[in-house]
């Protein structure tokens, strides 16, 4: 969470930014990110994350680098609190991101970054003409077997069930495409492959057979954990978790909300560090606009 970045620095509204031990958020889990404009030859994540915090502090933004541990929207100044210490502030954004869900099999994580993935927009291009599998039944694994069938030779979707989640055209899209095998009613016990990956093991739900798939990457599709637990009863999140933004503004006045943790549809680095500029020129103008209401009724009343 944070109030934010070098364009509030910039601005001299003397931001401070709580962000919390998983800085950098999932980008910190990415190995190149080659899909930012401004780094032609691509860029690692966390260094990335680096140059970010660095331009940031350039201007004045203060870090803490502590995960906040209550807030309190209810009037102004703002609290939020990292365990005891306190903070007061005029106006807030949120940008907690979000977390993609993982199988949980320790192959799995062993190969994060070697072939498993959560993102094929980052990563798909390193397996260009390679079979790939994605995992998932929902819009997310749909629209991510999709994209990686115009580079990959295949592309197999792995789904437990014998009935897609997705939205009906994008269901139609995946089972029409020539270059997309669906696997149903099928589960990943392992992902085989050292250093690499290079086959995705499933098993039959229904038979209990065990099978390998071929395959160079693994992206795993199962859905998205925005990180707003902590602003449950305080703004107005929707069924998913996701904080409701009109913009970046939320249901507080004052509050604003930027990248994944209200994004359910981009959930890009550039979108993300864009909407981050539309919270911050926003909460500036709020701010303007609320100081100048506070003036007006102090003139009104001498
Ligand atoms: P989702 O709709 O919740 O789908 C998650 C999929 O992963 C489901 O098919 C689910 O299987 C499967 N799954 C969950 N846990 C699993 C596990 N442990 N092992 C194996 N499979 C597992 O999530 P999403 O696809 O990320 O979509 C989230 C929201 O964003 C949706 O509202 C979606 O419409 C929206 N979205 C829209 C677009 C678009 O419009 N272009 C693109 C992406 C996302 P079951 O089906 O068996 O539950």
């Amino acid at each position: 969470m944070c109030i934010r970045d070098s364009y509030t620095a910039r601005a001299n509204l003397d931001p401070l930014v709580i962000e919390g031990f998983g800085a950098g958020g999932q980008l910190m889990l990415t190995t190149d990110v080659e899909n930012y404009p401004v780094f032609p030859e691509g860029i690692q994540g966390p260094e990335m994350m680096q140059t970010f915090r660095d331009q940031a502090e350039r201007f004045g933004a203060t870090t803490v680098a502590e995960d906040v541990t209550r807030v309190d929207f209810s009037e102004r100044p703002f609290g939020v609190w990292v365990d005891d210490e306190e903070y007061r502030a005029q106006s807030v954004i949120i940008a907690t991101g979000a977390t993609a869900r993982w199988l949980g099999l320790p192959s799995e994580e062993r190969l994060r970054g070697f072939g498993v993935s959560s993102c094929a927009t980052c990563d798909g291009f390193f397996f260009k003409d390679k079979p790939m599998v994605v995992v998932g039944g929902g819009d997310s694994a749909a629209e991510e077997a999709l994209f990686l069938a115009r580079m990959a030779s295949r592309v197999t979707l792995v789904h437990r069930r014998d009935e897609l989640r997705a939205s009906k055209i994008m269901a139609e899209r995946v089972l029409a495409h020539d270059k997309i095998d669906v696997r149903w009613n099928a589960v990943v016990e392992e992902v085989v492959g050292d250093p690499a990956v290079e086959a995705v093991r499933v098993r039959d739900v229904e038979t209990g057979e065990l099978s390998d798939i071929p395959s160079a990457a693994m992206f795993v599709a199962i859905g998205h954990d925005p990180t707003t637990g902590l602003f449950e009863g305080q703004i107005e999140l929707d069924d998913e978790g996701y904080v409701v933004t009109d913009g970046t503004r939320t249901s507080v006045e004052g509050v604003f909300a930027a990248g994944d943790v209200q994004d359910v549809v981009y959930r890009q680095a550039i979108t993300a560090a864009g909407s981050g500029c539309m919270a911050t020129i926003d909460a500036e103008r709020w701010l303007e606009e609320t100081a100048a209401a506070a003036e007006a009724v102090g003139a009104h009343n001498e």
